[in-house]
């Protein structure tokens, strides 16, 4: 057959692997084993459910036998489904996973050598090009006649020719480089297995020479004789009694299933009997694998009924912000031949999925309560998937408030709304927060002096989420969260002064407002300021600038437009001066510029900042004037 090419993806990525990957040669094993497994999962289900495969001869197993003398050669062999001619170029010729598509396409033209985020991402089948320069996958598909082999050698092109093969399952064989020759070894072969798939549920044999010496001293005679062993457990971990689980098999069954060659941070296994019958086993990695925030991400939980496996491709099993969890669930009490549009509506699902939810929160919880420095790890990681959970879940809102975590002004590290409530003085009325992309425009923020001055915790709210989900947190108990940047919420601090102040720079309001036009809201004075001259704010029931670049960014046009609110400093020496001048221009110039460099400490664009720099040199140029007289 005629050699056809690698779809681009894919040979990014083989550029990839050959080139940032070698840290981690080894777990070319654990993908093929993965494969293979997967392969007899398959199989195994149609045997179970397909009329077809009635009294179909199926002995799951994996086999990997190698060239002991020479090193040349490594073989995987499964009696799984196998592959037909279509699929042999489909899957293996394009990247079947849209996740793996999806960061490869992200990287664009980053540097490669970015090995920490590449350590974090399965390579799948294509990882056996880190150690053998040509490989050939002999497949025969349950069911079917014709065997195909296909053969690459990795370079951007591959072929599928037609096969002989005795018995259905699939041949992975690779002719190993100078590199990959340490793997034809069967001590090596043997740990690899041991650390990443010892749990794989079916037998993993190792085919292997045991060589001999025979004979009297001086005519010694070699003799090889073949041995077949088995070096994996082969059991569903999951369904062993938890003391008869060590934690170093509950990590090795974590990387086997997730991909991560690290351990995890955390794991929660559950046996629940009784009206319900079913198994979880949760992980929780230590590291956001790349693809946490694509929509296309992979999800990490397994269902299996029975011990059967059924999908690892059903994103409801958890809810989308529980993404970061890996492991299965294994029910007693679903049919096997479950279909995919039953799934989601199966009541037995949704009553594991709800106590799964709520299982893995109280996991959370506890751990913050007594490892808080552990839970902090989890919460940079995968905090944000937590707030989209309060956006998201309303039936779990108060176990997801009580996760929550937050920089604050007067707090070192991270709080909890508990520990801020618990902090409040007793007149404050409201849990204050600040929200904007960076940590330190947010601390230096005109908004917070009055707040620092008087004493009063905010807290720092810098996700890009934040802007979306404080809002509909509205509330931690009675207590009712109010952003800083918004105009209603000063009220709570205003004095019989404040009003006095009001009312004397009102004519100077007026002015401003009639300089500025319809590119303010209003213009008012402010109780929040103390060293700034003026800031602005948003009207309590519009969009603040973030939310506004949020929209546009999701795509959403026809927005009306959202004008700020200026507020004036009435106890600043330049607003007091300004009150008094009689210089037209210079009034005019110095009212844009408060308005200007509110806008500007905001992080708002400026509509016309040619024209700024023109007000600000007249003003500077004025003042260098009165200096010399
Ligand atoms: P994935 O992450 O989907 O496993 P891989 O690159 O490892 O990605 O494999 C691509 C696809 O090739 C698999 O999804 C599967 O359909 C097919 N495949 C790979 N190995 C085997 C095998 N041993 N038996 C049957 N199909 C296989």
């Amino acid at each position: 057959m005629a050699k056809q090419k690698f779809k681009t993806e894919v040979s990014r990525l083989l550029h990839l692997i050959v080139h940032s990957l070698y840290s981690h040669p080894e777990v070319f094993l654990r993908e093929l084993v993965s494969n293979a497994s997967d392969a007899l999962d398959r199989l195994k289900y149609l045997t179970l459910t397909d009329d077809g495969f009635k009294g179909f001869a199926f002995v799951p197993c994996i086999d990997i036998s190698f060239d002991q003398k020479d090193k040349s050669w490594l073989a995987i062999t499964d009696s799984g489904l196998g592959m037909n001619a279509d699929e042999l170029a489909k899957n293996l010729g394009t990247i079947a996973n849209s996740g793996t598509q999806q960061f490869v396409e992200s990287l664009g033209d980053q540097n490669l050598d970015d090995t920490n985020l590449i350590g974090q991402f399965g390579v799948g089948f294509y990882s056996v090009f880190m150690v053998a320069d040509k490989v050939e996958v002999l497949s025969r598909k349950a069911g079917e006649e014709t065997a195909f082999k296909w053969i690459s050698d990795g370079q951007g092109s591959f072929s599928v020719e037609e096969a002989t093969s005795e018995r259905s399952g699939t041949t992975v064989k690779l002719f190993l480089s100078e590199r990959g020759k340490e793997f034809a070894n069967r001590w090596q072969i043997e740990s690899i297995i041991k650390k990443y798939s010892n749990h794989i549920p079916f037998p993993i044999y190792l085919h292997y020479e045991e060589v001999k010496s025979e004979g009297e001293e001086g005519e010694k005679k070699e003799k090889r004789e073949q041995k077949v062993e088995q070096i994996n457990t082969a059991s569903a971990l999951w369904r062993k009694p938890k003391n008869k689980i060590k934690d170093e098999d509950y990590n090795e069954f974590y990387r086997t299933i997730s991909h991560d060659t690290e351990d995890p941070l955390h794991f929660v296994h559950t046996k629940a009997e009784g009206a319900l019958e079913y198994t979880t086993l949760f992980y929780i990695p230590k590291k956001a694998p790349f693809d946490l925030f694509f929509v296309n991400y992979r999800p990490g939980v397994k269902l299996y009924v029975k011990r059967v496996f059924i999908t690892d491709d059903e994103k409801e099993l958890l809810p989308t912000y529980l993404r970061f969890a890996h492991g299965i669930i294994d029910s007693e009490d679903l049919p096997l031949n479950i279909s995919r549009e039953m799934l989601q509506e199966n009541q037995v699902l949704q009553n594991i999925r709800n106590a799964s939810i709520k299982k893995i929160l109280g996991e959370l919880e506890t751990m913050a309560k007594n490892t808080a420095a552990k839970y902090e790890e989890f919460y940079k990681q995968f905090g944000v998937c937590l707030k989209e959970g309060v956006y998201q879940d309303f039936g779990n809102r108060e176990a997801l408030l009580e996760l929550l975590r937050y920089k604050s002004t007067t707090e070192k590290g991270l709080t909890s709304l508990k520990g801020y409530k618990e902090r409040m003085a007793g007149e404050q009325k409201a849990i204050y927060y600040i929200t904007g992309a960076s940590e330190e425009k947010l601390r230096n923020s005109p908004l917070l002096e009055t707040y620092k001055e008087r004493g009063l915790e905010v807290l720092i709210m810098d996700d890009e989420i934040d802007e979306l989900v404080a809002p509909v947190i509205g509330r931690y108990q009675d207590v009712e969260l109010k952003s800083v940047g918004r105009s209603g919420t000063a009220e709570d601090l205003k004095t019989e002064e404040d009003n006095e102040k009001e009312k004397k720079i009102s004519p100077l309001l007026k002015k401003i407002k009639k300089i500025l036009g319809d590119e303010v809201k209003d213009v008012r004075a402010s109780t929040r300021l103390s060293d700034s001259p003026s800031c602005i704010v948003t009207d309590d029931n519009d969009p603040t600038i973030q939310m506004q670049h949020i929209f546009k960014a999701l795509g959403q046009k026809d927005m009306p437009e959202v004008k700020p609110i200026l507020e004036i400093n009435p106890n600043h020496g330049i607003v007091k001066k300004l009150a008094g001048t009689e210089d037209k221009e210079l009034s005019e110039d110095i009212s844009r510029l408060l308005f200007e460099q509110a806008l500007i400490v905001e992080g708002a664009e400026l509509a016309n900042p040619a024209d700024f720099a023109k007000r600000l040199n007249r003003v500077i140029d004025k003042s260098l004037k009165k200096r010399k007289s």
